[in-house]
């Protein structure tokens, strides 16, 4: 990866980049890679311990107990994160829901938010879901019957719709598992002394078990507020390593993102790969081009519904019978599994905030700035320059299947053209990079889906 540094070097000089990249001699930042190894193992697992502790974190558990339920949860992890740093703004999200579908009753729920400012409003969410579910028969008796119907139904109704639903749900892995992580990366990023482009917000969602209530609401005000929210890492079950068949996978991570295929989503599952892959290559980042498993859900694609860029990390190998269960407890954890899919985030998010935004490829009508001038046969790229950009990285693939093939760095210009390249039988793309190397992930060219024609016709 010489060659990167020097060509990275060549272009901070010749863009008069004082910052030269020459001293590194890789292209992975050596505060990454420390950020990645700080992962503890041991704090993953007395947060976990901790949560598991609350016995319930149901959105519709009691608030009034110390101790027991999701207001003593939600506290906790409020004070935790406020712990950690100065710097990180921890707040509640609050709304209150009106009774609907799985809220028996009127319900005040808050979402727990860490906000580690960077120098510009851009948002990149490291996120799980911290409230939890308990069933009678649980998830394994939803799947193992293999009917169609949804395995997230509620239960039957309470008899009284007013009283708190306090039995046992201690969703150790669902998703203690995501939260713990949120939690264990709020504490490395806010005290890891790095500087972000990129703001970070380390978020607990609660009410995802009611239908991803608490991403739903909170991505409905950011779109309300113009909130630059640029990506999404949400995690929800990610700490167990041992299938309900017995296979055991430890070594893998699926991340799921929605279509189509060259979706701003898909290009982030791609870029968790890509880096995911450098700076933790133990780890094998799986992308899945779905939205989610067959009849599951989780708190991306709220994020989604609502335009914005998420994906939703899943561990490999699911047991069934221990989720929406009694029996999420901690024995269903391997914390150096849920310590791997930690650093993977944080290489990917570490890197994104670091990174500049990744650069626009339409013009203002969303046309694809891409052409076959001069010559006819050529591919011409055109972007917008991203802020804090001093190169770009051009990316190419056969119009056929959905990994990049091909990448080439240039310089901080805003055009390319490849000779005889048929811009029909590639998609290409760009990334913005910066004096250190960090990559945004990928713009590709994307034709706007064709507008419906109507025909008229002469009465005959
Ligand atoms: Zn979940």
């Amino acid at each position: 990866m010489r060659t990167f540094a020097v060509i990275l070097a060549l272009v901070a000089a010749a863009s008069g980049v004082s910052r030269a990249a020459s001293a590194q001699s890789s292209d992975l930042d050596p505060r990454i890679e420390k950020l990645v190894a700080s992962v503890s193992e041991a704090r993953l697992g007395a947060i976990l311990k901790k949560l598991e502790s609350f016995e319930t974190r149901s959105s519709m558990s009691s608030t009034n107990s110390p101790t027991r339920g999701i207001g003593a949860a939600r506290q906790w992890i409020f004070d935790e994160l406020k712990g950690y740093s100065p710097k990180l703004q921890v707040s509640f999200d609050t709304y209150v829901v009106a009774k609907q579908g799985r809220f028996t009753r009127d319900v005040e729920i808050r979402n727990v938010m860490a906000m580690l400012p960077g120098r510009s409003p851009r948002r990149i969410y490291i996120s799980g879901h911290y409230d939890t579910v308990a069933r009678p028969g649980g998830q394994g008796a939803a799947n193992a019957g293999g009917a169609p119907r949804d395995p997230d139904a509620a239960g039957p109704p309470p008899a009284d719709p007013n009283t708190p639903l306090d039995n046992l749900a201690p969703g150790v892995n669902d998703d203690g598992s995501g939260t713990a992580l949120t939690i264990e990366l709020a504490r490395l990023f806010s005290q890891s002394g790095l500087d972000f482009d990129a703001t970070l917000v380390f978020m607990c969602h609660v009410a995802e078990e009611q239908g991803l209530v608490g991403a739903h609401l909170h991505a409905e005000k950011a779109l309300a507020q113009k909130i630059p929210i640029e990506a999404v890492l949400n995690n929800d079950i990610v700490g167990g390593d041992h299938g309900g068949s017995g296979i055991v996978d430890g070594a893998t991570i699926r991340v799921y993102s929605e279509g189509p295929e060259d979706s701003p989503s898909r290009s982030l599952a791609r870029f968790v790969q890509r880096w995911g892959g450098r700076y933790v290559p133990s780890h094998k980042v799986r992308p899945m081009a779905r939205p989610d498993r067959f009849g599951r859900g989780g708190d991306h694609s709220a994020y989604n519904e609502l335009g914005f860029t998420a994906v939703g990390f899943r561990e490999s190998r699911e047991n069934f019978i221990r989720q929406h269960d009694t029996r999420d407890t901690f024995e269903g954890i391997s914390l150096p599994y849920l310590a791997q899919n930690a650093r993977v985030n944080a290489a990917a998010a570490a890197t994104l905030a670091l990174a500049p935004p990744p650069p626009g490829v339409t013009n203002e009508r969303g046309q694809p700035l891409i052409t076959r001038a001069p010559t006819g046969y050529d591919a011409n790229l055109k972007w917008n320059p991203a802020p804090g950009a001093v190169a770009y990285r051009i990316f190419w693939r056969e119009a056929w299947g959905p990994d990049w093939q091909h990448d080439v760095l240039v310089g901080n210009v805003t055009s390319l053209v490849m000779p005889n390249m048929q811009i029909d039988d590639y998609v290409f793309g760009v990334a913005a990079v910066d004096a250190g190397g960090h990559e945004s992930f990928v713009s590709a060219y994307v034709s706007p889906p064709r507008a419906k024609t109507t025909i008229k016709t002469v009465q005959q």
